[in-house]
């Protein structure tokens, strides 16, 4: 599958709002959408334009999928499940990727960013109600528990990352900063513990053409 490698920050600055897709940085002053405002991307500003209904949509599934770094096929496949299960599609379509493995493993502070975390769990660092999981997407479940494998090396990264980490862990996770951290999943999340201001109504409106 594709990935982006260009400047995080220019996916930012292009939606006008703070994404966190870098660790420390995205809280510090050098943060790009601190120091430059909501100015667009590129070697000469632009003003932003009145945008269409169309763009107004397209910009916010834009947002939503840099956010969790999920690409177009994955975020439609996500779409469909949301429209196939019960219940309002927009909070359903947020739940099922505020699920994701390395969404939750970021938001404990077992990593810096969702990319980050991404790596960590791609490389078998992760553990899932005691057995390893290396698949990003991993949905997780009520009552799961996020562990380190217990390896040196694994511990001493997550440690460090929770050291750095300056976040609030969300009310549907706790944590145990325990020698070998642990995280639980106490309820599934909702639309409320999205931590970027989402209009999922706007994505189901364009998808749904
Ligand atoms: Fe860069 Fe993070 Fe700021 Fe986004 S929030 S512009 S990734 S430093």
């Amino acid at each position: 599958m594709g990935r982006y490698t260009g400047p995080v920050c220019r996916l930012c600055r292009r939606e006008g709002v703070k994404l966190f897709l870098k660790s420390l940085r995205c809280d510090s002053p050098k943060c790009a959408i601190e120091r430059r405002g909501d100015q667009q991307p590129g070697m000469h500003i632009v003003k932003r334009r009145k945008i269409s209904d169309y763009g107004a949509r397209l910009r916010e599934k834009q947002k939503v999928k840099r956010y969790y770094g999920v690409f177009e096929r994955q975020f439609r496949r996500y779409m469909d499940l949301a429209g196939r299960s019960k219940g309002n599609t927009g909070s359903t379509l947020m739940s099922l990727l505020e699920r994701r493995l390395d969404n939750i493993v970021h938001r404990l502070g077992f990593a810096g960013s969702r990319r980050a975390a991404r790596q960590l769990v791609g490389h078998g660092h992760i553990c899932v109600n005691g057995r390893k999981v290396d698949i990003p997407s991993y949905l997780i479940k009520a009552g799961d528990s996020i562990s380190v494998k217990s390896r040196p090396k694994s511990v001493r990264y997550v440690r460090e990352s929770l050291e750095g980490f300056q976040g609030r862990v969300p009310e549907f996770l706790s944590l145990d900063k325990a020698d070998v951290p642990e995280g639980k999943v106490l309820r599934l999340p909702g639309i409320d513990d999205v931590s970027i201001p989402v209009q999922p109504a706007l994505i189901i409106e364009l998808l749904s053409k």
